[in-house]
Order: structure tokens, then C-alpha cells, then sequence
């Protein structure tokens, strides 16, 4: 691997973490708010976590990865995929009130791709 290589590597690791404190919050905020489980989040939003962080580890797009709005691959599962939807339709906005700094490095992630996905578009 050489130098640029590297680097590119480095911000594509740090990008990666962001998304998935990211994804993590937003199926928390979404739990907390359909499921009330009496504790952190439902057997059923710990097994869409644990998916989206596995989708995330083995995304063929690594550093140059667009935020999953704006995937050309669209890697989820179906029925995964409707859920993920729903979370992110439901917590997509509420993260700007909950989670500021994530939403923000999102949104700009998003921009940067040059089109914000649609999950961030008021209904
Ligand atoms: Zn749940």
C-alpha cells in the first residue's frame, strides 16, 4: 500500500466509525420511541443493528463510501432494508435535536455526494 493509499485510508476508517455511532443512535432514537423496551433497544432493533454494523464492515466502497442514502449498491436485504428505511425516515430528523455533531458530519457527507437522500427530506 503506498502513501495515498494510506491516508485515504486513515479518513475512510474515521468516516466509517462516524456512521456507525451514526446508525447506532438512530436505531436507538427509534426503539426507544415504537418498541419502548424497558431497557436500550428490542431483540429486533439489536438484530437491524448488528446488521447495519456488518453491512458497514464489509461495504466494497471502504473509504470512498457514499452515506447508504446514496449507494449505487444497494446491499441491505429487503426486508432489512424497509426497517433501516423506517429508522432513518423517523431519526434521520430527530438526530439534529439529539445528536448535533452526527447529524451535521451526515448531512455534509450527504451534500457532499452532491444529493441529499431522500430519507432526510421532510415527508
Ligand atoms: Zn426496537
Amino acid at each position: 500500500m503506498n502513501e495515498s493509499n494510506q491516508s485515504a485510508a486513515r479518513v475512510g476508517t474515521r468516516r466509517l466509525e462516524r456512521e456507525r455511532r451514526t446508525v447506532e443512535a438512530m436505531i436507538t432514537l427509534y426503539c426507544r420511541a415504537h418498541h419502548r423496551p424497558m431497557a436500550g433497544r428490542c431483540a429486533d432493533c439489536e438484530a437491524l443493528a448488528a446488521y447495519a454494523q456488518q453491512r458497514l464492515a464489509r461495504c466494497r466502497f471502504g473509504a470512498q463510501k457514499p452515506t447508504c442514502g446514496r449507494c449505487p449498491i444497494h446491499c441491505y436485504a429487503p426486508a432489512m432494508r424497509e426497517r433501516i428505511r423506517a429508522v432513518m425516515r423517523y431519526a434521520g430528523p430527530r438526530m439534529l435535536w439529539h445528536h448535533p455533531g452526527l447529524a451535521f458530519c451526515h448531512l455534509v457527507d450527504a451534500l457532499r455526494s452532491r444529493l441529499v437522500p431522500s430519507v432526510w427530506r421532510p415527508e
